[in-house]
């Protein structure tokens, strides 16, 4: 157990590190997604880890518990490394050689200047599958689209690198008072009790990634106890949306939820109005879930693709020729209506004379 407190541009943490149980090596060990091993590239040892959906996450932390907020114990010693380009905050192993940004590719990044606290997550949806994984989940997507430009499907990622994204998960006993009004005017005084269970709130609120928002869907009953042994060799972003701020767009959304459920309970007949909800027991989870971020090359551009790292759901941008199809079929369909509109003026007026 080394004692990393004085690490400079780390995050403090008393921890332990990752450790090879074969030679007891820490560095460059590596989580294999595949085998859902770790791998020590020193004595080639593999040692299994727990299956998805094997262990229950019971963890939830209390909102109102000071004390487990204060929870910022990694296990492993993290830098944060921020980038000057994007600026996306990342997590690394402290003894992991740093490259460029996750985001954006760029090489300028440098080392927080202060060692902020940073909570510590309580579950994890680890990688399901390695890079050469992810170029069948994009030559599949690219299979499905139609008319692509030349060149494009057979497209080879490059720069893929796969980060892990955090998230929040919120849940509460609601307790709603509202008037329900009914389409013929009249409205009745209700309440309704409803526990809602893992809120999920996005917790980066840059927009340094345009493809991450659309490969978001993650199976979150397929999430592990956090260890350490999943990051191994795997980045982190740190959340930018904070516990109280994503606790507040949860309130909101799960009003939302609540009103959207009575209007589906009336069959459509009455909407909830004055809607006031209080929540009771709230609990919280930090999760960190991943994705893989890549390009690839089109007309010596590079255009950024976006990879689920569970589900395999791939989303990018991909160049097609239905503009030019549809400029085609608009010139074809003018001729002929020009065609229609001259023989018709034709035929009038022999009709005419
Ligand atoms: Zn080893
Ligand atoms: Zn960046």
């Amino acid at each position: 157990m080394a004692d990393n407190s004085s690490t400079i541009g780390a995050i403090n943490v008393t921890s332990s590190e990752v450790k090879c149980p074969g030679c007891g090596g820490t560095i460059g060990i590596k989580f294999d997604p595949n085998t859902l091993t770790l791998k020590c590239p020193f004595c080639g040892l593999s040692t299994d880890l727990p299956q998805p959906g094997t262990v229950p996450v019971n963890q939830k932390l209390d909102f109102d518990s000071a004390l487990q907020r204060a929870n910022v114990s990694w296990d492993n010693v993290k830098k944060l490394i921020i980038c000057s380009n994007c600026g996306g905050q990342t997590l690394y192993d402290a003894e992991q050689i740093t490259g460029g940004c996750p985001f954006c590719g760029s090489t300028s990044v440098m080392p927080a200047a202060e060692n902020p606290q940073i909570m510590a997550p309580q579950a994890v949806i680890p990688f399901a599958f390695d890079k050469e994984l992810a170029q069948k989940c994009f030559t599949h997507f690219l299979g499905k689209k139609h008319f692509l430009c030349k060149g494009v499907t057979d497209s080879k990622l490059e720069d893929v690198v796969g980060v892990y994204l955090p998230f929040w998960t919120f849940s509460a006993l609601t307790v709603s008072g509202y008037k329900a009004k009914y389409v013929d005017g009249t409205s009745v005084n209700c309440i309704w009790n409803e526990h809602i269970d893992d809120h999920v709130i996005y917790a980066s609120d840059k927009f340094r990634h345009p493809m991450i928002d659309r490969v978001r869907n993650f199976e979150y009953n397929e999430m592990l106890p956090y260890s350490p042994q999943y990051l191994a060799g795997i980045p982190a972003e740190r959340y930018t949306v904070g516990l109280d701020e994503a606790w507040e767009r949860s309130k909101t959304q799960m009003k939302d939820r609540i009103r959207n459920t009575l209007w589906r309970k009336s069959s459509g007949k009455a909407a909830a109005e004055d809607l006031k909800t209080d929540f009771y027991n709230v609990k919280f989870r930090y999760i960190l879930a991943p994705v893989y971020l890549a390009t690839y090359r089109y007309k010596k551009t590079k255009r950024p693709v976006a990879i689920n790292g569970q589900t395999g759901e791939t989303y990018c941008d991909a160049p097609t020729y239905l503009p030019v199809l549809l400029v085609i079929a608009g010139i074809l369909l003018l001729a002929w209506l020009i065609a229609f509109f001259i023989s018709f003026t034709f035929s009038f007026n022999i009709t005419i004379g």
